[in-house]
């Protein structure tokens, strides 16, 4: 009897043996699983991909974050559609948000050139919903302040959604886009750019090297090259230039690009740009992929919840 008992009290210990390792394999198994699943899941999700997902805004206060190349809008406002002044393209691709101070920057200077020319401008991208880098297309344009202004006037006739999506405007560079297509360019365009430089909110326009050689022989010409220090090279843009505007006294967290150096850029600087390969659309996509939500403003995470 004796001996049962004592068989009895040994063999439950060591089935609780048993147990307790059987409980500590398992719970560690179950977390080695959560942190590889949280680990891989962080890594395969580009904040380019988290980004262009979300198709609304967030009701927060509008707030631009972090820099132009990496940051997020919180309270992004959207740029209403079919206006007398201007036209959005492409709306499908939800790129029409900004903060306040941009869709405030496109109504003043399209009624601005409106009153003046008698035509609207025709916008391409700004930001998505939230900010955030985008998937294809753009290395900037990510907290609200970036917009792309085509050099094709708004057409006079009120454009339909297919019209919208549609719409090619016209290069104002040739095929192999080394000169300035003069059969396209007009005075209209050096003003154009001319106004929006002198706009307080701007800090850069963004244009084909081509193209700021064109401003600096006629600004030259005319002895009036103040406002070309914000009209900077960059390849590409011979559709459309990009205008950023400076950081919104408000938004504590956006990140300023360093102020324009005092000076027209029209000699050596635009020399260098002007070498061929330079006036070539760069290819951002492989850099933007490879953002990832904690390269960003910590405060972005807010953003997308
Ligand atoms: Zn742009």
């Amino acid at each position: 009897m004796e001996k049962l008992r004592y068989l009895k009290k040994h063999s439950f210990r060591h089935l609780r043996r048993i147990m307790n390792k059987s409980l500590l394999i398992y719970t560690i198994i179950f977390l080695l699983v959560l942190f590889f699943k949280s680990h891989v899941s962080t890594a395969s999700e580009y904040a380019s991909e988290i980004f262009s997902k979300i198709r609304t805004e967030n009701l927060d206060i509008s707030e631009s974050l972090g820099s132009y190349s990496k940051g997020c809008l919180a309270g992004a406002k959207y740029l209403p559609s079919n206006q007398s002044y201007y036209d959005a393209l492409k709306p499908s691709r939800n790129r029409y948000w900004g903060h306040p101070n941009l869709i405030n920057f496109i109504e003043e200077i399209s009624q601005k050139i409106y009153s003046q020319y008698g035509n609207g401008i025709l916008i391409g991208d700004m930001a998505m919903p939230r900010g955030g880098p985008m998937p294809f297309g753009h290395k900037s344009h990510q907290n609200g302040l970036d917009v792309d202004i085509f050099y094709q006037r708004k057409p006079d006739y009120q454009m339909q959604r297919f019209d919208l999506e549609t719409y090619q405007p016209k290069s104002i560079l040739t095929e192999n886009q080394e000169e300035i297509q003069n059969d396209l360019w007009s005075n209209y365009h050096h003003e154009l750019l001319e106004i929006i430089s002198k706009n307080k909110m701007v800090t850069r326009i963004f244009v084909n090297p081509v193209i700021k050689k064109k401003l600096c022989i006629q600004a030259i010409e005319k002895n009036d090259t103040d406002w070309l220090k914000k009209i900077r090279p960059w390849g590409g843009h011979y559709k459309h230039f990009h205008v950023r505007l400076e950081c919104p006294q408000e938004s504590g967290s956006c990140i300023s690009q360093t102020p324009v150096r005092d000076f027209h850029g029209c000699n050596e600087e635009l020399d260098n740009w002007l070498k061929k390969d330079k006036i070539f659309e760069s290819n951002s996509n492989k850099i933007k992929k490879w953002i990832l939500l904690s390269d960003l403003p910590k405060s972005c995470k807010k953003v997308i919840q």
